[in-house]
């Protein structure tokens, strides 16, 4: 018998299964250079390539609509222009212009300090890897191919892998790489998989068929268990499995409170897409929008029109609430097409709110898309990383003058809408009492305010253990914020990861906190922890 442990978990749920062992595909491109008569060839079998792509992700969108989003991406003028101008430019043969085009995009997210955001590398290597594999006409293996109960174990696996899995047959997923936000994560948690992430050293420990158990909440996995941890496990799941069906009934239950309070229980998202995914799991609506995805994906500043589209899509999908949060970005979080200064802390930097109203502009063109928008549902607005009345009273104003644009125009849109805040800074906290008078609601970003009031870098792991959402200055904080914002009668939300976690949830109630957002898989477990409490 073997034990492993991982740190950080994301996931829940027991498993008990003969490992089944995912082995790659050498995908790495013929390296050799192209003529200057080759070029057209090799751009005519990029786009050969790209169309197959795009048939299949069509067919797999209709299952599940993050391929949609992927379709989205491998569609995009960014990686045809960067692997087009590999070919012509550089010579480049299609299968090095398409692996380095793949990894200067994915490096663009990796770089990103928003963890959310780092783990969307994956997916534009997930596309690269289809890319390749069509220009190599070779297939992986067949995931949904397989048919008796296993745990999957396999160094990495991208959307287009899980997808394939039936959640009857696949009772676990172990990856050696990857993080808690992964889209493996987040769609195993989706299939109610458990699943474990970052687990160094599980491709040496496992062979193909010895027996595994795994608990996905406390991280532990045994390789060929003992008798005694194999009925120890079996018990526990059993009782999961009871705690499971009472989850599911509850879904059609409102999130109230023993003493009578209606909770707002609400998703974060990056796309519509994802709203989507979580209509099923009856939420109150989107308590974090996060744009920066419109803003990375193209090769643009989207445009009025562009962001309009999507902020109505949504406002339409959740008719009883779509916090828009504005850019949040700058500092290590870049842009393809936009040049930001190097800067010595990034974190502290020319970052969210600080662009937005050194760049107006732009900002009014995103203001006037969700003004628009808001004609069509319950939209509200949501300013990042403030730290001054005056920074809040000029984002304000700006929407007022939009306002006035839009009503000159004949344009309509929600007259009273909401315009909030995160309360992500240490700033924030300290000012809560006046912030409170200037705006609509408050929602608390537990993982930028943990950092800040902490000092300790979100993303940096050799410090992971100090991050701790649960400290007693952060517990203050948040208390503080919670009771400042009622003071004035506004709403009081949270949005940050720890939202989401139901150890933190029934001290989160008692400070009277309104509304909690989380990612999508999190949303059935926080009902239950609010209707236990
Ligand atoms: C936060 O900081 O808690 C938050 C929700 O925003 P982000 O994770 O996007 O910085
Ligand atoms: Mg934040």
């Amino acid at each position: 018998m073997r034990k492993l442990t991982v740190e950080k978990t994301a996931s829940r749920g027991i498993a008990i299964a003969p490992a089944y062992v995912y082995s790659e595909v050498d995908l790495s491109p013929d390296n050799y250079t192209i003529s200057e008569q080759q070029v057209h060839t090799e751009i005519a079998a990029f786009q050969g390539v790209k169309a197959a792509v795009l048939k299949d992700l069509e067919a797999l969108s209709e299952e599940n609509p993050i391929f949609a989003a992927h379709m989205e991406i491998a569609d995009d003028f960014t990686l045809q222009d960067a692997v087009e101008g590999k070919i012509r430019d550089e010579k480049k043969n299609v299968q090095v212009a398409i692996t380095e085009a793949v990894e200067e995009i994915a490096e663009i997210f990796r770089q990103m300090d928003d963890e959310y955001m780092r783990e969307r590398a994956a997916d534009v290597q997930d596309i690269g890897k289809r890319f390749l594999l069509k220009c190599k006409n070779a297939e992986l293996q067949d995931l949904s191919a397989i048919f008796e109960p296993v745990i999957v174990i396999a160094r990495d696996l991208y959307p287009s892998d899980t997808v394939k899995m039936n959640p009857e047959i696949v009772k676990g997923i172990i990856t050696q790489e990857g993080g808690v936000t992964s889209h493996v994560s987040i769609m195993a948690k989706n299939y109610g998989i458990p699943a474990l992430t970052g687990v160094a050293g599980i491709l040496d420990e496992v062979e193909a068929g010895d027996e595994i158990c795994m608990d996905a909440q406390t991280g532990e996995i045994y390789v060929k268990p003992e008798p005694e941890i194999r009925e120890t496990y079996g018990t526990k799941q059993r009782e999961q499995e009871e705690e499971l069906e009472k989850i599911k009934s509850y879904r059609q239950t409102d999130p109230v409170t023993a003493d009578g309070k209606r909770i707002y229980l609400c998703v974060n998202v990056g796309n519509t897409e994802e709203i989507k995914q979580a209509l099923d799991k009856n939420i109150d609506g989107v308590g974090l929008f996060r744009t920066e995805f419109l803003y990375m994906e193209g090769n643009h500043f989207p445009t009025e029109e562009e962001q309009f589209k999507v902020y109505k899509e949504a406002a339409e999908l959740c008719p009883k609430e779509v916090t828009i949060r504005t850019l949040d970005i700058g500092g290590d979080k870049k842009l393809p097409y936009y040049e930001f200064e190097p800067e010595e802390n990034p974190f502290l930097g020319w970052r969210a709110i600080r662009i937005s109203l050194d760049m107006p502009e732009m900002f009014r063109t995103q203001l006037r898309a969700i003004l628009r928008a808001s004609a069509f549902g319950h939209i509200r607005i949501m300013f990042p990383m403030m730290i001054s009345l005056e920074e809040m009273k000029e984002a304000k104003a700006l929407v007022e003058e939009c306002k006035v644009q839009l009503r000159e125009e004949k344009i309509t849109f929600d007259k009273k809408i909401e315009v909030g805040m995160m309360m992500e800074t240490p700033a924030s906290v300290l000012l809560a009492e006046e912030f409170a008078k200037e705006a609509d609601f408050f929602s608390i970003g537990t993982n930028d305010l943990t950092q800040y009031l902490l000092a300790v870098d979100r993303g940096n792991k050799k410090i992971a253990s100090r991050y701790d959402s649960f400290h007693p200055a952060v517990l203050r904080a948040i208390k503080h914020i919670i009771q400042a914002g009622h003071r004035e009668h506004i709403k009081v939300g949270m949005c940050g990861e720890m939202a989401g976690d139901i150890r933190a949830i029934p001290t989160l109630l008692e400070y009277g906190l309104d509304e909690f957002s989380m990612s999508s898989g999190s949303v059935d477990y926080a009902r239950m922890a609010i209707l236990e409490k």
